[in-house]
């Protein structure tokens, strides 16, 4: 995929300029204004309604640590949800009728993993969410040990792209809320990669929230991710998804899932990793299981 970085430069104003700068700098000034203030002032008229009933239990089926959740997280949650339904765009395909299940159940997977990020905010750059019934088939060309191309069939069920949209599909998402402690879930993995390419591409190095962050993840994430690979190369059998081992990027969506899905066991068996995603995520999944 081709980077592309998404940052507003402003041009740097000179003082011989003459007298129309102070008046372009206020209409500048009043632009980012009215763009944020109203963007506060919709999400505050959003979050005065009551949160519906209908919702929480849809909530209460998909998060199914939510009542182990501080009221301050549940509340977090809750408001992630309603923004991220009325902010983002959900698009049925091949037929798919979009319901509220459909939108409550992605979103609040996409929320937990927000619940301590309120830096980033909610996907800022992602506008829509395509919903296919089943699992996306296609066929891609490889070149075998032979130097032959040979036609492989990839089943897919979801994908995030850099600055598109996450697609997923509608059957895998309920597999993953059906079995919630497996080390599987799409949702969890395809906005893994979102956060991942909010900062640039999907490289595994999501965005620091400071410099000593920055260099901890560098030291550690990609010591582990090595050792992955070369582990998963020796054929051994780890609690981590071998899928994992495509990339940094795909390392660091996995490993999302197994950390929130299968947290004491991540901390069992990569100890130092766990503590970094518990650093970065800012939340401590094994506080939000049973015994
Ligand atoms: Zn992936």
């Amino acid at each position: 995929m081709r980077v592309e970085h998404d940052r507003t430069s402003f041009p740097s104003v000179s003082r011989t300029l003459g007298p129309s700068i102070p008046w372009t700098l206020h209409l500048i000034a009043k632009l980012i204004n009215w763009l944020f203030g109203s963007k506060a002032r919709r999400r505050e008229q959003l979050l005065s309604e009551p949160f519906p009933d209908a919702w929480l239990q849809i909530v209460r089926r998909t998060v199914h640590f939510y009542e182990r959740l501080s009221e301050n997280e549940k509340r977090r949650l809750r408001e992630c949800i309603q923004i991220f339904v009325a902010e983002k765009r959900f698009v049925g395909c091949a037929g798919l009728m979009v319901t509220d299940d459909i939108k409550v159940t992605i979103a609040a997977g996409a929320c937990v993993l927000l619940l301590g990020l309120p830096r980033l905010d909610i996907f800022p750059k992602l506008r829509e969410v395509i919903v296919y019934p089943d699992s996306l088939a296609d066929s891609v060309e490889a070149i075998g040990p032979d130097g032959r191309p040979y036609q492989i069939s990839q089943v897919r069920a979801g994908e995030a792209w850099l600055r598109g949209p996450v697609v997923l599909a509608w059957s895998s998402v309920r597999r993953s809320v059906a079995s919630p402690v497996d080390g599987y879930n799409v949702v969890y993995h395809e906005f893994a990669h979102v956060i991942d390419m909010q900062n640039s591409s999907a490289d595994g190095m999501p965005p620091p929230a400071s410099k000593a962050q920055y260099d901890r993840w560098a030291r550690v994430f990609f010591k582990e991710f090595d050792r992955f690979v070369h582990a998963s190369h020796r054929g051994m059998l780890t609690l981590i998804d071998p899928y994992g081992a495509t990339n940094p990027a795909e390392f660091f969506a996995v490993v999302t899932e197994h950390f929130f899905e299968q947290p004491r066991q991540l901390e069992i068996n990569h100890p130092e990793l766990f503590e970094l995603l518990a650093d970065y995520y800012q939340v401590n999944p094994i506080r939000w299981r049973k015994g």
